[in-house]
């Protein structure tokens, strides 16, 4: 459930690379409880602000806050350990180890002990669906096993708010589906999400609010019908023939 509380902010944040500012004076607010999406064209600088956020990227300039806490430019493990979890676009398991110990990986970063990690990751890993694969090793996993072990290693971080960096990319639609309920049932375990997803359903359906980037400029924001109907957000994301209209 959403609450009045604002769990992360980005004030005027910025990436610069070289001559390219990827991600250009960007505000954003996230309440707790909400499920935002991040849309926008491949470019847009969607990725660069999930990495700023998470401390894998310094911001070239600007502020970022997260449960009232400057964490601008902190390492990636201290955001981390303040409650921020993420996916990665592209996932690497360690290919010779299990899903459970994969998942392992994630509840060490809290969990030193080693039967409690793997407790909490079993745990994890059934209300997620996979308690019948928590022995296979990583290398034998289908791609939406590998992104359903992915979500299950950010989780066992213990996030507050929880980064998706398009987790139902190269996905059927009948595995996206499935995909969808699961991050509605993490959604209504409490976390807060923030999704960057090109599957417009996804967003569509899972999204309190989107913010719609272009080439690293904010250019819409508002509620899933809201942006769109948006005629900057059709003319530079969605196309003429919005592709939500042919949902
Ligand atoms: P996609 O939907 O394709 O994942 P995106 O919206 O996530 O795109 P980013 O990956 O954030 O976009 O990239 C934004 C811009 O920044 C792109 O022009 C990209 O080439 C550039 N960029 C991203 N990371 C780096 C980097 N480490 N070094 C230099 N340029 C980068």
């Amino acid at each position: 459930m959403k609450t009045e509380r604002i769990m992360l902010e980005t004030n005027k944040i910025e990436k610069k690379f070289g001559g390219l500012t990827a991600v250009n004076s960007v505000d954003m607010r996230v309440y707790e409880g909400e499920t935002i999406g991040l849309i926008g064209a491949n470019g847009a600088g969607k990725t660069t602000l999930f990495n700023m956020i998470a401390g894998f990227f310094k911001p070239s300039s600007g502020k970022i806050t997260f449960m009232d806490k400057d964490i601008t430019g902190l390492a990636a493990h201290k955001i981390c350990h303040m409650g921020i979890g993420r996916t990665y676009q592209i996932v690497r398991p360690f290919a010779s180890l299990t899903v459970v110990e994969n998942t392992m990986v994630g509840a060490m970063i809290r969990e030193k002990d080693v039967e409690r990690a793997r407790k909490r990751s079993e745990k994890i890993l059934k209300f997620l669906g996979m308690e019948k694969r928590m022995n296979v090793v990583g290398k034998d996993l289908n791609l939406p096993e590998l992104k359903r072990m992915e979500v299950a290693r950010a989780l066992a971080t213990e996030p507050k708010l929880l980064l998706l960096d398009e987790v139902m990319a190269g996905l059927t639609p009948t595995d996206s589906a499935v995909f969808i309920e699961l991050v509605r049932k993490i959604k209504d375990s409490g976390v807060t999400i923030i999704i960057i997803e090109h599957v417009m359903k996804a967003v569509m359906s899972l999204s309190d609010r989107i913010y719609v980037l272009n080439q690293g400029k904010l250019i819409a924001q508002g509620s899933p019908q809201e942006v769109a109907k948006s005629p900057e957000v059709i003319k530079s994301y969605l196309g003429e023939k919005s592709r939500v209209e042919k949902l």
